[in-house]
């Protein structure tokens, strides 16, 4: 049998791999075997000194970096991500669980996003603005906005830091990221493909540690200038409050629960088939995730049934194993998060069509499960419930649909199928959320902007949007 290897962890500050010394460590676990994979150091206040120093001195060189020279060391950095792609990609599945396939994708995406902000680093460019005076020149020029503290979660451990690195790096930016302590010998991965295609110390640190005692002190910190977190809305709240109080600006990502209105004039299979895929997904641990399915009543049996059977054609297992498309869930919190949500909807009155269970044995594994007929009063239809539920139930009108779609605080991701054009145009205007897949799942790409409205967040990344958050005003008005 094929052995799969593991990295050491450190942490990164200032150009230098520190591995755990004196400092405290955590275990960090294969949710597929419960085996242990390694250690990772955890950043103490020295340490954070450490790396808002060095990210200072690194924000300082940086700046004045030529764009096109930051430009050819993120391009650089891209080419190492994807030639050790199929390396960083069993680092991921070893840690987060999910199948060898999704992850060598997601590490070809991370890529990507380095190679487009290293592009968009060369089109940062001002204005000349005419003035009411004559004799007067001004200008508008766009700065880096300082050293930037990121904080990424372990269902992406690719994707997430890429969006921000590439963005913050490509303006001019130093970074400190925290990425998630569950799985952090990805993030470790690009930072090593940075360093070895000669990003300069000091410009990218990474740090773990307990979350909390992180964020409270970099963001305390006067040298950092900028705050992006993605992960949960309580959290995305209480690093909004502490960037608040030092007036800097923060971009949040914080989840969705994806609706879906299916309309009786829809290609089913495309909708049912496609929507168990993109639902069970990295087991259904995806922000942009498909999660509420609202059916016109006429076709409700025909979908569900499609649905269900999409559902247990799944392989449900280790994702080292290339046969496997649902790995395990992170962690036990999700497990009994997934046991809690099923049994609370069951006892209301929700159909249990497939699913519902934890699957025996190591590793964290919960069959994919639907359940039809959902309450409203149900904890489901207002949890994110990041894991593997899908929740099915009728509509009759286009108003109804509209109305149930928009219903939650969150505005993510939000999906319809329907052939008709005026029925797409008049959803797709009504629809509160962020990003909108019409026909189809596929709704994320490097050049588009990745963010919601509502509570899911602030600001967006990808795109040519991306990277204005990692920039400020400045005029210069001259005589
Ligand atoms: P969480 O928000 O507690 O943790 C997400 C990430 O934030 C982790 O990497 C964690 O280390 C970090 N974090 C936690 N507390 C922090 C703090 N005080 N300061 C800085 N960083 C902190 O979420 P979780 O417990 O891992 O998962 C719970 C729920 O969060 C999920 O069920 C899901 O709803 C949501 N979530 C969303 C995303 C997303 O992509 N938007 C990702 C992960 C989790």
């Amino acid at each position: 049998m094929k052995t799969f290897s593991y990295d050491p962890l450190y942490l990164f500050i200032d150009g230098r791999w520190l591995d755990a010394e004196a400092r405290d460590t955590v275990a960090v676990v294969n949710p597929a075997t419960n085996a242990v994979l390694g250690r990772v150091p955890l950043a103490d206040a020295s340490d954070l000194d450490r790396a808002l120093a060095a990210a200072e001195r690194g924000f300082a060189t940086w700046r004045r970096t030529a764009p096109a020279e930051r430009a050819r060391i993120l391009k650089a950095g891209a080419d190492l991500m994807r030639e050790r792609a199929e390396h960083i990609a069993t680092l991921m599945t070893l840690e987060e669980g999910k199948p060898l396939v999704e992850s060598r994708d997601e590490v070809l995406r991370a890529a990507d996003y380095f190679e487009w902000f290293a592009e968009e680093a060369r089109r940062i460019d001002g204005r000349v603005v005419p003035a009411n005076r004559p004799g007067v020149l001004q200008l508008v020029k766009r700065e880096p906005i300082g050293p930037v503290a990121a904080f990424t979660p372990w269902n992406f451990p690719a994707i997430t830091p890429a969006r921000k690195l590439s963005a913050a790096l490509a303006a001019g930016c130093s970074v400190i990221i925290k990425p998630g302590e569950e799985s952090p010998a990805t993030a470790l991965a690009l930072a090593r493909a940075l360093d070895d295609a000669g990003l300069p110390k000091g410009v990218l640190q990474v740090v773990f540690g307990v979350p909390d005692a992180v964020s409270s002190r970099l963001i305390a910190s006067p040298v950092i200038r900028k705050v992006a977190f993605t992960g949960s809305m309580p959290v995305g709240r209480l690093l909004a409050e502490r960037a608040a109080a030092g007036v800097k600006p923060i971009t949040l990502e914080l989840g969705g629960h994806g609706p879906v209105l299916v309309f009786r004039d829809a290609d089913l299979d495309a909708a049912a088939a496609g929507g168990a895929a993109n639902r069970f997904r990295g087991t259904g641990q995806v922000c942009i995730s498909s999660t509420r399915f609202l059916i016109q009543r006429d076709i409700y049996l025909q979908f569900t049934e499609r649905f269900v059977a999409a559902t247990r054609a799944l392989v449900v297992g280790d994702g080292l194993d290339a046969a496997t498309q649902v790995g395990p869930l992170a962690n036990a919190r999700q497990l009994a998060k997934m046991e809690s949500l099923v049994e609370d909807a069951v006892r209301q009155g929700a159909r249990l069509l497939t699913g519902g269970n934890r699957i025996p044995g190591p590793g964290y594994f919960f069959e994919p499960t639907v359940l039809a007929d959902v309450p409203m009063s149900a904890r489901v239809m207002h949890e994110e419930p990041f894991g593997p539920i899908a929740v099915l139930r009728p509509f009759d009108g286009l108003d109804d649909a509209l109305a149930e779609a928009n219903r939650l605080p969150y505005g993510l991701s939000a999906y319809a199928f329907t052939r008709d054009a005026r029925t797409a145009i008049d959803v797709a205007d009504g629809l509160e959320a962020g990003m909108i897949g019409i026909n189809q799942y596929r709704i994320v790409a490097t050049e588009l902007p990745f963010g919601g409205m509502k509570e899911s967040g602030i600001g967006s990344e990808g795109g040519t949007e991306g990277i204005h958050h990692y920039l400020v005003n400045k005029f210069i008005s001259q005589v």
